[in-house]
């Protein structure tokens, strides 16, 4: 085995001892079962999952609920929905006590009095056409509006195969209301009609991601790394899917041999009992799974894996690097 030092120059060496630090323990939280959409491919309500367990509506319960994560070593919150901004004392209930992100489609905007300094994603799916096709709604018009300029937000853009050749003109309407930006893939649980990636599609977005974060490095927080693992399902020569991924809920892990994984990871329905099998779809068919997060943390836990050459190492440097940011532990 190659040493960290044997590997990497000092330029290198610096950025790898500025994340050598972190060390994320992160398990997601489904806040509420209710949202203020229903957009075609959201995997909480296209498998379910809002019917999997009643809502916790005592606030005592969830309070406790928190500590009780804390002890478990979580420190790092990710609170998704349905539509977290619906609940927002839940929400203060985990900003209160640890680094906490929140999804949102961003139609309510979360007060930054009460929560200065929590990371908000804002999710988009496309320019307005292909966001009222899904969505029913243009939610970038509401949501810039809600939060442009603000430092602590991202849009989590999800590309859609009809994206393709578009997303310069989104991402400079990112650009112009001052926000950062994050892509990812959409899986298409639904099925919905021309909204599968064909394996040419998925070679030409690789392209224009590359692109993307070529001429925008000061608005798309990425890298070409990520966007080979999530366009290719590959990592390294070995495929992504059940038997690899690192983002299943411990107690619903069976695999054997057991793959690595996020350490102590669960995925809680929202009435602080039950959990999910995993960070997204409950009967997702892995093989057609684009998560990012997912493919993220993929690389994330495979750190000895990629210490067999200085390009390999690097490239899991900037993978680690760009979920810091996207979870503010390091600044963009
Ligand atoms: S806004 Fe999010 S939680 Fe609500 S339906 Fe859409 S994808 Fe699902
Ligand atoms: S659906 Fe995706 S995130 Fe869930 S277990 Fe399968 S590969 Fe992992």
């Amino acid at each position: 085995m190659k040493t960290v030092s044997s590997l990497l120059d000092d330029h290198w060496y610096e950025r790898y001892k500025r994340i050598s630090k972190l060390n994320f323990r992160s398990s997601i939280y489904d806040v509420t079962n209710r949202c203020n959409l229903r957009c075609k491919g959201c995997f909480f309500f296209s498998s379910g999952e809002h019917e999997a367990a009643a809502e916790e509506n005592d606030m005592e319960k969830w309070h406790a609920f928190v500590e009780k994560e804390m002890k478990r070593g979580v420190n790092l919150a990710i609170l998704i929905g349905g539509e977290p901004t619906l609940c927002l004392d839940r929400i203060e209930a985990f900003y209160k006590r640890m680094p906490t992100f929140c999804a949102t489609n961003g139609l309510i905007k979360v007060p930054r009095d009460r929560f200065p300094d929590m990371m908000v994603g804002l999710s988009l799916w496309g320019n307005p056409e292909d966001e009222t096709t899904l969505r029913g709604k243009d939610t970038f018009k509401i949501s810039s509006a809600n939060y442009a300029g603000d430092p602590h937000t991202y849009y989590l853009y999800t590309i859609t195969p009809k994206q393709l050749g578009k997303t310069e003109e989104i991402i400079r309407k990112i650009k112009d209301v001052g926000l950062k930006v994050h892509m990812q893939l959409l899986s298409n649980d639904e099925g919905v009609d021309g909204f599968s990636w064909k394996p040419e599609e998925l070679i030409a977005i690789r392209d224009e991601m590359d692109a993307m974060l070529d001429a925008y490095p000061e608005t798309v927080i990425s890298c070409k790394y990520y966007h080979e693992i999530i366009t290719t399902g590959q990592m390294l020569g070995r495929p992504f899917g059940w038997l690899e991924c690192p983002s299943v809920t411990i107690s619903k892990d069976n695999r054997e041999p057991q793959p690595k994984r996020l350490i102590n990871f669960i995925r809680w329905s929202s009435d602080l009992q039950t959990m999910h099998r995993c960070c997204t779809s409950e009967t997702r068919d892995c093989s057609t799974c684009k998560d990012g997060a997912a493919h993220m943390s993929w690389v994330m836990v495979n750190k000895r894996a990629h210490m067999r050459s200085t390009k390999d190492f690097q490239n899991w440097i900037e993978v680690y690097e760009m979920f810091a940011k996207l979870y503010q532990f390091i600044p963009w």
